[in-house]
């Protein structure tokens, strides 16, 4: 039986992984600063550790016997736009000291695979309609958030391991990712949450706020579909940074009337000022397609499984304030 360890597995995408993991047959021992905020976790053991103290992850990596076959590594200080920009400092420290510490001492244990979740963060701003950018068009590189630049070294740190200690690394970028059991509320929730929980909070008839002027371009890639591409990702012969994110690109305002057609709710945006983030993003998507990966959700598919998932939060929250 195959062992694997997840980083992070107390949020969003790491706790879905941990579900396909078990799945495939493996054992699994997930770890992170906290308990899975909405189920608990699959894994067979859980861990709960700081993973910014060098101990803590030499800790998390070892087993009575032998070293994991394969290390995933989710852990980050991490957020939308309005927790990207409001902390820059605790992401530059909290997410490298975690990579550090994790990318080490995984090779010094002996673990034969490693994964590391990039961001398409780590690319520059581009116009819309730009032709699609390839992973190598990252550098030199000019993200417009710390949370890019941080990425772009953990990726570089991993990579060094590969080449230098020879531990194999497999690095995605990932698109915007939402679905069920991903955070919803409380200032770190991205868009597709947000903008579920406000159409879920509003009286038919009303008005809900979208930051910025609704224009900014975004692919938004379901979390089934993210999981399919970790796992085939982290068991193929790619080498290098690979993107994996829907090639639908839509605006938030098309994000917003997705979300108001599933809700069958009627209501009007009211653009207002907010931290938005690049304006348009387009990336391709021929290293994770030439592996067989391919998104089985379109925006509708994933909203529709998606909003009913934030709409129940919102109103159990509801039932908790009543008691
Ligand atoms: P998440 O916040 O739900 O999960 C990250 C987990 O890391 C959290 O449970 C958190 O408690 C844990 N963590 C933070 N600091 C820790 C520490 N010091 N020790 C141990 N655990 C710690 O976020 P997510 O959306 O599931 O993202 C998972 C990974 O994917 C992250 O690395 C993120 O940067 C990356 N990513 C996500 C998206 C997205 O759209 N969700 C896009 C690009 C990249």
């Amino acid at each position: 039986m195959k062992k694997a360890l997840v980083c992070g597995a107390g949020g969003f995408i790491a706790g879905h992984l941990v579900k396909k993991l078990k799945s495939e047959g493996y054992w699994v021992r997930g770890v992170d600063i906290k308990e899975h905020e909405f189920s608990p976790s699959q894994a067979d053991e859980f861990q709960l550790l700081d993973l910014r103290k060098a101990e803590n992850c030499l800790s998390a990596l070892t087993l009575p016997e032998g070293a994991f076959d394969e290390v995933y590594q989710l852990a980050a200080d991490m957020g939308g736009m309005g927790f990207i920009h409001s902390a820059e400092c605790e992401i530059m420290r909290n997410s490298a000291l975690i990579n550090i510490h994790m990318t080490h001492y995984a090779w010094k244990l002996g673990v034969p695979r490693y994964f590391f979740s990039s961001s398409v963060c780590v690319y520059r701003d581009m116009l819309p309609g730009e032709p699609e950018m390839t992973e190598a068009e990252a550098i030199p590189a000019n993200p417009d958030n710390e949370y890019g630049w941080e990425k772009l070294y953990a990726e570089r740190i991993a990579q060094a391991y590969e080449r230098n200690r020879g531990m194999k690394v497999r690095i995605a970028r990932f698109q915007n990712c939402y679905g069920p059991e991903g955070t919803w509320t409380g200032g770190r929730e991205k868009a597709p949450a947000a903008l579920c929980r406000k159409v879920a909070e509003i009286e038919d008839g009303g008005a809900i706020e979208v930051w910025g002027d609704g224009t900014a371009i975004r692919s938004y890639t379901y979390v089934d579909d993210m999981i399919d591409g970790i796992f085939m990702l982290m068991h193929s012969d790619l080498q290098g940074a690979v993107n994996i994110g829907s090639p639908q690109y839509v605006s938030v305002d098309e994000l917003a009337e997705t979300i108001a057609e599933v809700s069958g709710k009627n209501f009007t945006f009211k653009h207002v000022e907010g931290p938005v983030g690049v304006q348009s993003r387009n990336f391709s998507n021929v290293r994770i397609y030439s592996i067989g990966w391919k998104s089985r959700y379109d925006l509708k598919d994933g909203i529709s499984l998606t909003y009913p998932w934030v709409e129940q939060q919102v109103k159990q929250d509801r039932l908790t304030e009543i008691d």
